[in-house]
This record gives structure tokens, C-alpha cells and sequence, in this order.
């Protein structure tokens, strides 16, 4: 019996565990409801995701003959349940480095048989740079995996394993849900995919501009709705120079996963971000992730430089924005968390991004009537105090104005240089 298990890899599309389950014998597709995993980084953003991909899923492999199957508890306790219930068995994964030790060691515990895939071709750690961009783009031109046509699935199966994904809707998991925003699912994947390939790969200057020209695939990639093979292929097909830069940034998620080190965390040792600051970029940014759950590469770095400026530490940091972006995934997003160095002037920033004020006046609805003379600086305006909108958290001018921070203030330079 083979066991296909199912992280953040929910699609059927290019699918390596499952094409080479299926060619092997009977299926039983598995998702294990963690409640350990949830009650991490991970928020009730990311569960609404992760159950909208597992709908989509759960009828993908219906419609060709097969059932999908749901576990909650520990990895470790499903398996169990496998072994006392089919005797020999044999798990088909991709390669997920925040649980792969736990499957290695439970699996060579029991004597059984484990097949594990890489998502990007190559699992050799010890690849020169070179070595593996090279082999990076050997993976990519390869042929997909293809789409299962029939599941040979199954006919019994024990008690405690489900079938109907509503048991899964009874887990508590904190956080806020996302009202406006990217809904997860294979074929919104896709959409997102096609709609992208569509508007072509402008380069954004302005914040509406990121927020319109990039393709928000982040989420659907760090769920595993859609291959990074995938959209490699399909950005290729199109033959547009613009599309070049986008594969180069896919080479280096692959690249900044692979390498980064992430430290284990406590609970206590985290304090929450302040809910407004009186910073009307950093309000009006904030505001917009947590209202849609995404927001772009550069607005990611203002917002962790200004709530350094403000004083937070790193590891509060990274466990509140964590539990905010859709698309996160532990390895990129400490390593950004950590890298992020620069300081970067809310007021100048603010001017730069969003010159009319447009994106602070739609997130932050206190300041709606601001005139663009004072969005960015709006404790300047004479009628500030009928605003309903507080004064900043820090001296935004005594704290930006140290030689420390003027040294590092970079504003032609607000991206890191990582590739
Ligand atoms: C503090 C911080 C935390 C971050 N945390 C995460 C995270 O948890 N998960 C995550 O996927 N990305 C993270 N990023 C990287 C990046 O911001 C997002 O991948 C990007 O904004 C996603 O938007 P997009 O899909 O429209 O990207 P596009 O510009 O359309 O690029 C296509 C894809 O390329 C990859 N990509 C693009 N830019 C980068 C980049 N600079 N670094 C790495 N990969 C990139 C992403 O997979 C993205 O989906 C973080 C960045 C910062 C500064």
C-alpha cells in the first residue's frame, strides 16, 4: 500500500510522489492536520488556504476514481494507525525540511520503505552556487510529471482516518482570517498563472504598480498549488525578455530555502507588533496585509526596517508578519527577517512609493481626506488633531536623523541585491 503524504505540495499537477505511487500500485492520498503545526508560525490565514487547496484536491482525485484522505493528530500517530492496520506500507513524499527528520527517523525505526523527491530536482547540499543554477535550469526543462487519469484506490481503511474534510473545519487555530484576498486551490493557481502571463513582467515603480504587475504567486507556490516547473515553463513559453528577471527570482527561492537555518523559537519570547503606529505608510501597508494577506518585496523590507526603528526585536517580528503573509514559508522568511539591514525612512519611502497618497488614503481610512501635501506627514497638518488618527510612536525626525541611521539610508537602493 502506498501512502502518499501531502504538505505544501497540494496539486495534482507535476506531482513526482504521486505519479510514481501510482505507477507502483494502490494509493491512499494523506493529509495529516498537525495541531502542533498550527499553533506555530502558521495562523487560521494559512489553514483557510491550506482547507480551500484540500477542496479543490479532495475533488480533483474524486472525479478520477480515487479518495483523499484526512488525518488529525500527529504524523507520528497516523502512521502508527497505518502500521497496526496494513502491516507493510510505503510513504511517498517531497522533501519538506521542517518534518523530514521526524518521517526519516519514524519510517527507518519500523524497517519501512520511504521514497522521497526533491521539488527542485537537486537535494545535494553540498552544490557549488554554479553547480546548482546549472542544474536548477536542467530540473526546470524537464518534462512534468503528468496528471494521475484514475486513482486505484483503496476500499478499506481505519476508523480514525477521514474522508469528509468538515472534520477538519472543527480544529481552533488563532489568528485573523483574510477577508479580501487570494483564495487557495490548484486552479486558482492556475488563474493567477494565466492572469499573469497576461499583463506581462512590468517592472512596478510605485506601490499600486507592485501591487498590480507582480504575480501574487507566492502563496500558491509556498502551498504547493502550482510547480515552480511549472511556471518556469510557462513564463519560458512566452519568449518575453521581461519574463527573465521572474525566473531569476524563482532560482532564488529556491536558492535562499536551501540554504537558510532557521532557529527554533519559544512562544514567550514574543511580543505583538503595536496595531497603529501613527506612521501612515507603515499603517497603511499593515493594514493591507492584513486585510488580503500579501504584499510586495519592498513594502516587506520598509515594514520590518520601520518596526526595528521602532524598537521591536526580530524574533517578535518574524512570529507577527509569519502569522500574517499567506505565502510563509520558514526558510525564506527568516532569512529575510535576518538580512533585512537597512534603514529605511518612512517619509521619504512613503514619497517614493505612493507620491499622491493613494494607497495610505484607501488603507487607512482615518486619513481618507488628507490632501497629498500631508498624507505622508500628516502631524503636520493643521487639523491633525480631528483625525482621529494618533501622533507617531517614535520621533520619526531625532531617530532617522542619527549618523547611525543617516549612514545606512540608502533611498535609491531599496531592494536587496541577492542575486
Ligand atoms: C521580510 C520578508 C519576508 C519574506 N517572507 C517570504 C515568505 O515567507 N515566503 C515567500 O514566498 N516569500 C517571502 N519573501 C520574498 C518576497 O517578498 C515574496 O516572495 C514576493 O513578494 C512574492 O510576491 P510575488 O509572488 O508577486 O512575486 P513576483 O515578483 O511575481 O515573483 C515570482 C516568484 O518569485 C519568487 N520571488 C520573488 N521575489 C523574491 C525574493 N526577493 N526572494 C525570494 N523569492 C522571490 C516568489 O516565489 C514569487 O512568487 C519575503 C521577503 C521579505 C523582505
Amino acid at each position: 500500500m502506498n501512502v502518499v503524504l501531502f504538505h505544501r505540495d497540494l496539486r495534482l499537477r507535476d506531482h513526482l510522489p504521486l505519479s510514481a505511487a501510482i505507477r507502483t500500485g494502490t494509493v491512499m492520498p494523506l493529509y495529516v492536520v498537525e495541531p502542533s503545526f498550527w499553533t506555530g508560525n502558521c495562523s487560521i490565514r494559512h489553514y483557510q488556504f491550506v482547507l480551500e487547496s484540500l477542496t479543490q484536491l479532495k475533488e480533483q482525485v474524486e472525479e478520477r476514481g480515487g479518495t483523499f484522505f484526512f488525518f488529525i493528530g500527529d504524523l507520528e500517530e497516523a502512521f502508527q494507525v497505518l502500521l497496526e492496520t496494513y502491516g507493510v506500507f510505503r510513504v511517498f513524499t517531497y522533501l519538506e525540511r521542517e518534518r523530514h527528520g521526524r518521517i526519516v527517523q519514524w519510517m527507518n525505526k519500523h524497517g519501512l520503505p520511504l521514497t522521497t523527491f526533491s521539488k527542485e530536482g537537486s537535494v545535494e547540499v553540498e552544490l557549488s552556487d554554479r553547480r546548482y543554477r546549472e542544474k536548477w535550469h536542467e530540473y526546470m526543462e524537464e518534462e512534468q510529471a503528468s496528471v494521475p487519469e484514475m486513482f486505484p484506490s483503496i476500499n478499506e481503511w481505519p476508523s480514525s482516518f477521514h474522508t469528509d474534510l468538515d472534520e477538519c473545519h472543527s480544529l481552533k487555530v488563532p489568528g485573523e482570517k483574510i477577508r479580501f484576498g487570494l483564495e487557495g486551490g490548484e486552479l486558482n493557481a492556475l488563474d493567477t498563472l494565466a492572469t499573469f502571463l497576461q499583463k506581462g513582467g512590468e517592472k512596478p515603480s510605485t506601490m499600486m504598480e507592485a501591487i498590480r504587475f507582480t504575480s501574487q504567486l507566492s502563496p500558491y507556490i509556498t502551498w504547493g498549488n502550482i510547480s515552480i516547473r511549472h511556471i518556469v515553463q510557462a513564463l519560458r513559453e512566452k519568449k518575453e525578455i521581461a519574463f527573465n528577471s521572474v525566473i531569476d527570482s524563482l532560482l532564488l527561492r529556491c536558492k535562499i530555502a536551501r540554504n537558510s537555518v532557521v532557529s527554533e523559537e519559544k512562544e514567550t519570547d514574543h511580543s505583538l507588533l503595536p496595531t497603529i503606529t501613527g506612521i501612515p505608510i507603515l499603517d497603511a501597508m499593515m493594514n493591507y496585509v492584513k486585510k488580503t494577506g500579501w504584499i510586495d518585496q519592498r513594502s516587506r523590507e520598509a515594514i520590518v526596517s520601520m518596526y526595528q526603528a521602532i524598537g521591536m526585536d526580530k524574533s517578535s517580528i518574524n512570529r507577527e508578519l509569519a502569522r500574517l503573509w499567506l505565502d510563509y514559508d520558514p526558510n525564506i522568511h527568516s532569512f529575510y527577517i535576518n538580512s533585512c539591514k537597512k534603514s529605511i525612512h518612512p517619509v521619504s519611502f512613503s514619497k517614493k512609493v505612493d507620491p499622491k497618497g493613494t494607497f495610505i488614503r484607501r488603507n487607512v481610512p482615518q486619513l481618507k481626506d488628507v490632501s497629498e501635501k500631508y498624507i505622508h506627514e500628516p502631524w503636520l497638518y493643521p487639523g491633525f488633531f480631528q483625525l482621529d488618527y494618533p501622533a507617531p510612536i517614535i520621533d520619526i525626525y531625532r531617530v532617522y536623523a542619527s549618523p547611525k541611521r543617516q549612514s545606512q539610508v540608502n533611498e535609491d537602493q531599496l531592494t536587496l541585491d541577492l542575486k
